[in-house]
């Protein structure tokens, strides 16, 4: 039986995802379950199970996801804002165990979050 996460088997195109960007450190795709009219995930191609996991050789990696989340947010063309986030586990929120930011973009997004 295979242990790989979903974004796992996206990276290793096994099964489909609709990709927005790809570099040889990260992919970034839409979510399945949209929850704003823009919500792409940014993840690394390194299986970092969650941002808690993430060592110091992994500190460039992070800027650079991050990084890549704001040229993603410009050229989807979120000029009004738009939201970062990183779900960290049970209490977090995080379903899927491979690190990924979620870009959230084009509505007014609440705060705080539920
Ligand atoms: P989390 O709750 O772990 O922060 O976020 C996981 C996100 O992944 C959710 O927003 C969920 O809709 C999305 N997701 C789960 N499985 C898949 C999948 O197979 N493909 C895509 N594109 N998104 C997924």
């Amino acid at each position: 039986m295979s242990s790989k996460t979903f974004f796992q088997k996206i990276v290793d195109r096994e099964i489909p995802a609709q990709i927005v960007y790809e570099d040889n450190q990260a992919l970034a795709f839409w979510d399945i379950t949209p929850q704003a009219p823009v919500h792409i995930l940014i993840i690394p191609k390194k299986p970092i199970p969650q941002i808690e996991l993430a060592t110091s050789e992994d500190e460039a990696l992070l800027g650079h996801l991050l990084y890549v989340a704001t040229q993603i947010a410009k050229k989807e063309g979120l000029n009004d804002g738009y939201r970062l986030v990183v779900n960290n586990g049970a209490q977090g929120g995080q379903t899927v165990f491979h690190l990924h930011i979620h870009l959230l973009g084009g509505r007014a997004l609440g705060w705080p979050p539920g």
